[in-house]
């Protein structure tokens, strides 16, 4: 028996919890957070109860309500025997929350696959953040948490893999074949199983930078014959996102001229693990002869990335970058005002705060929550802000933009807006379809058009989108479904 189970990726952007079953083995696709289903109940101040370990998250339909596979000390405190695991490991495709996060909550003994790129990324969060419950993937403190100091955190297992690998679990061979995505180490799956082969997107475009990398998952998914394809659709009839540019050199371009016009501070807001873009702003600050300021916090991500040769990114210490120390409590920049991982950096040559910065000499890597900074620096007037996302497309994210919006109009910043994204157009969507030609396609991560925010979906409406989208890429030989949340799909 060969079956799919969808928790989460469905009639959502995110939240990928697939279960493949094939007879006695089974592994999840990603075990991500779900952004919009914990908004619809949580947010800042109404977080799900830690005390209440799994429960909370059960409740509101963030995890699936599943035996065997959740962490023993979770089990037990929601007053179950933790038994052994019944899944025999998790692949991740990429390193992004919503893929990888509620990993945390997984058996401790359920082995994670992951690129190795991935892992360093992984690791360089496991080092800058503070440790919670929803994001304690590559080790975690077990609950409830004693007052013993010094009690080391339960280490999970994991294992590296890289394209051209086949990984034997149980009946199932997995092969991870690299993908072009907003993140490095991105991965796409072909999973064979007794009945064939199993295709999975993760997610993935071809317009990026490094877009021959998705061909070749395409090339080898199509020649695997898949009986099924589970593809992301993240920008099918999308409306929000025509302003974006169709790839990263037209960001560089549109961006570098702006940054020539400017003789104050230049500020881009962008998402660091992002290291395309990272790449985009090193390559324009040195040909506009500024220096790249790293905010303390975006620092670990460099020192772990740039231990991978593939990706061709400076060291921390690069003469062309220079470090951001924020102000902490003593407001006097003392080395114990900072944590003790980031200390590793306070003594480095090129650290700068707001008080020493040229901003006429400097592009400051800085997103939306470090804004806060401009107090300490007062950008001189003709500064420019460079914003190098998506433009808002849900109710908060407008909330957000607009608060971001305000800050900029209160230091009187020029606005530049360019953005090219991680994922697939319709057209390329499209294509990718249409070469790997599946027999079932499985659409996730795919969102029918709501009316409000946090309003649930309106059913009829979100018929009537499921409807057009198999009419779209139904054909005689090939089946559409966009599955439903927890439906079991035989192969
Ligand atoms: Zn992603």
């Amino acid at each position: 028996m060969t079956r799919l189970t969808f928790y989460g990726g469905v009639n959502e952007i995110g939240g990928n919890k697939i279960l493949l079953e094939d007879d006695g083995t089974r592994i999840f696709l990603d075990f991500g957070m779900s952004f919009g289903k914990r908004e619809e109940f949580f947010e800042e101040y109404l977080m799900p109860r830690t005390s209440n370990a799994l429960g909370d998250f059960i409740e509101m339909g963030l995890v699936p309500n599943l035996k065997g596979i959740y962490r023993t000390d979770l089990v037990r405190l929601l007053g179950r025997e933790p038994k052994p695991p019944v899944i025999n490991a998790v692949f991740l495709s990429h390193a992004h929350a919503d893929h990888v996060n509620y990993i945390s909550f997984l058996h401790e003994d359920v082995p994670l696959y992951c690129g190795h790129t991935a892992l360093l990324i992984l690791q360089s969060l496991n080092e800058s953040k503070t440790r919670t419950i929803e994001s304690e993937i590559l080790d975690f403190m077990k609950r409830p948490r004693t007052r013993r100091r010094g009690e080391p955190p339960v280490v999970r297992k994991v294992k590296t893999f890289r394209t051209g690998d086949k990984i034997k679990i149980g009946s199932l061979f997995v092969e991870p074949v690299h993908v072009d995505h907003s993140v490095p180490g991105a991965y796409g799956f072909i999973v064979h199983t007794r009945k064939g082969a199993v295709a999975y997107t993760g997610d993935l475009r071809l317009h990026g930078r490094r877009s021959q990398m998705t061909r070749d998952f395409i090339e080898k998914a199509q020649k695997s014959r898949p009986i099924a394809l589970i593809c992301e659709g993240t920008r099918f009839r999308e409306k929000h996102r025509k302003e974006e540019k169709e790839g990263e050199e037209e960001v560089r371009k549109e961006c570098l001229k702006e940054v020539k016009k400017t003789r104050g501070l230049v500020i881009a807001d962008f998402n660091f693990k992002d290291v395309d873009r990272v790449k985009t702003f090193y390559t324009i600050a040195r040909e506009t002869k500024r220096k790249m300021v790293v905010h303390l916090l975006d620092v670990f991500l460099l020192k772990y990335l740039s231990q991978d040769p593939a990706l061709d990114l400076p060291q921390p210490d690069d003469p062309n970058i220079l470090i951001f120390l924020p102000k902490r409590q003593s407001g006097t920049y003392r080395e114990d005002d900072y944590q003790r991982a980031e200390r590793q950096f306070y003594h480095y040559p090129n650290t700068v705060t707001a008080k020493n910065l040229d901003q006429e000499k400097v592009l400051l890597c800085f997103s939306y929550w470090k804004i806060k900074e401009l107090i300490d620096i007062q950008p001189l007037s003709g500064s420019l802000f460079i914003h190098s996302l998506s433009e808002p497309f849900n109710e908060e994210m407008a909330m957000a933009y607009q608060r971001l919006k305000n800050w900029i109009d209160h230091y009187r910043l020029k606005f530049f807006q360019s953005h090219c994204s991680g994922h697939a157009s319709e057209k390329e969507l499209k294509e990718i379809i249409k070469k790997i030609n599946p027999r079932k396609l499985f659409f996730i991560h795919i969102q029918p058009p709501q009316k409000k925010y946090l309003v649930p979906l309106d059913q009829e409406e979100a018929e009537k989108f499921r409807t057009m989208v198999r009419k779209e890429f139904e054909s005689a030989d090939r089946q559409v479904i966009i599955p439903e949340y927890g439906k079991t799909y035989e192969l």
